[in-house]
């Protein structure tokens, strides 16, 4: 060959390499660029621990489980970073599409939740099963007529137990938040028989062998169900690129990798001794550090939230009093007493839901909002709280403040004001603790609070005994230190005033 040929060859042999290095990173990159997610480069998946062997709370504390692995592997093909976040099964249609990108929970493809989100192919054939305990001779649904049944809030098993309630109105249902609180009403003969998923209710006989069994849908007459991740309708592309995926999953061989790891693999130690559950509790993979974390939490949303509840408190406290000054109602006084009324009027738990749902759905910063709604709602009750202060203090005193030539609002602020915190003290303080044990819902907003952490230790160890009362001694310990510590606060105050 000639020199000026090879020479000539060995150019388009690095034209074509560069254009095809350069076309499949214009592609990547199209692609990345293809999927609006909630944070760029990041799949937020929505999933529901307590549904071993599919997701639950693993070793470290994080999530772990089938769909947890196989959501991981998708995201790897989508050019995705994976981060779960673990809330309530019946919070997770609604999450889809604003606090979550997708979500992925064992999660049956149903007509009623396809009006709400679109599906991707399905991954996983499921039915029914019931749990009972053992030595029951419930095998038909002829049998559970009559009988106490539970389901996980808004399941599939949930819709099968209402069409046996609506048969037969002898039959009661009772709904968990989670199954393994489900499972532990059963073994505690509480309910009769739970109606769950083929596979984890395997895993929970197996886990509890010896207490409860697990009895075949097909005695029942259930149907095959598919288990597929729930996305944003008409998100298209993100669609097909999940399904892609999921096929190159199955196609190489890492989909039955999974399956083999998670599904066919026994698990779900339970330690039996007090002193096993201890460890399993508290020392095992560091979970003592779990607590902390979720403590710090719990006294960080408490903290910022009297914050914001003293601010707002104190001016809906002032709008309020205007009412005394005038004789008669007014605007501010109206406004404040409206807004008290209603967050006095409403439970704590909606609140924190609509804050999170609705008002500040945008929002993914968990914490924020609860500090908002947490602030918001302690706000009504501080108000009453300083305006009783307020009132407390001395007519007296704002007679003398004006007659010092001060105007009312330079005495209100400079005499009044200062006596009516000192006056509110007591009660303010008992504000900040109910505030702290308040934060123990915040579990509804995926976060993991002290209390929230004794609940994933519990299911993660099924035992529930240690976490919670584990959890139940560290907000004492703590609540006695503050309240320790307050009570010093004010006898010193006390001391002042004698003086
Ligand atoms: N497969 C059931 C459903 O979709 C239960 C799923 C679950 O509890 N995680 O309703």
């Amino acid at each position: 060959m000639k020199t000026s040929t090879r020479f000539f060859s060995w150019i388009m042999v690095c034209f074509i390499a560069v254009s095809i290095v350069c076309l499949s990173l214009a592609g990547y990159e199209a692609r990345a660029a293809e999927f609006k997610t909630i944070e760029p480069g990041v799949l937020t998946v929505g999933t529901s621990t307590g549904f071993p062997p599919f997701e639950y709370i693993g070793d470290d504390g994080n999530p772990d489980g089938f769909d947890v692995a196989f959501i991981k592997e998708v995201g790897k093909r989508l050019g995705l970073k994976v981060k779960v976040q673990d809330m309530e099964f019946n919070a997770l249609v609604a999450s889809v599409g604003n606090k979550t990108d997708v979500a992925i929970a064992g999660m049956t493809v149903t007509d009623e939740r396809k009006q709400a989100v679109d599906f991707s192919d399905p991954y996983y054939d499921a039915v029914q099963y019931v749990l009972v305990r053992k030595g029951s001779n419930m095998r038909s649904i002829n049998d559970l007529h009559g009988a106490t049944l539970a389901a996980q809030l808004g399941t599939t098993g949930n819709l099968l137990a209402d069409d046996i309630v609506k048969a037969n109105s002898q039959t009661v249902l009772k709904t968990y938040d989670r199954f393994p609180e489900a499972v532990n009403d059963l073994k505690a003969g509480r309910v009769d028989a739970i109606i769950l998923d083929k596979t984890p209710a395997q895993t929970f006989e197996r886990i509890y062998s010896g207490e409860i069994e697990a009895v075949s849908g097909d005695e029942f007459g259930f149907e095959v169900e598919k288990y597929a991740v729930a996305m944003p309708k008409g998100s298209n592309q993100l669609s097909s690129a999940i399904n892609k995926a999921i096929a190159d999953l199955k196609n190489d061989g890492t989909y039955d990798r999974i399956i083999n790891e998670y599904i066919n693999a026994d698990g779900g130690e339970r330690s039996n001794t007090i002193v096993d559950q201890f460890v399993s509790a508290f020392i095992t993979s560091n979970r003592w550090s779990m607590y902390l974390n979720g403590l710090l939490l719990t006294m960080q949303i408490a903290f910022f939230a009297a914050l914001v509840g003293i601010v707002i408190g104190t001016l809906l406290a002032l709008m309020r009093i205007t009412k005394n000054h005038k004789g008669k109602n007014t605007i501010l006084s109206l406004i404040s007493g409206i807004y008290i009324d209603i967050i006095r009027g409403t439970p704590l738990v909606l609140q924190l839901l609509i804050m999170w749902f609705i008002i500040m759905k945008n929002s993914k910063d968990g914490v924020l909002v609860a500090v908002v709604a947490f602030g918001l709602n302690s706000a009504a009750y501080v108000a009453e709280i300083i305006r009783a202060g307020i009132l407390a203090v001395d007519s007296g005193q704002m007679e003398a403040g004006r007659s010092m030539g001060f105007t009312r609002a330079q005495t209100m602020r400079y005499i009044v004001l200062p006596q009516a915190l000192k006056n509110s003290l007591p009660p303010l303080c008992n504000e900040f603790i109910s505030l702290l044990k308040e934060t123990a819902i915040v579990g509804y907003v995926a976060l993991s609070d002290l209390t929230r952490v004794a609940n994933q230790i519990s299911s993660a160890t099924y035992q529930p005994f240690v976490p919670l009362i584990g959890a139940a001694v560290i907000y004492f310990v703590v609540i006695k230190i503050l309240t320790l510590l307050l009570g010093v606060l004010e006898r010193r105050l006390r001391r002042s005033d004698i003086r």
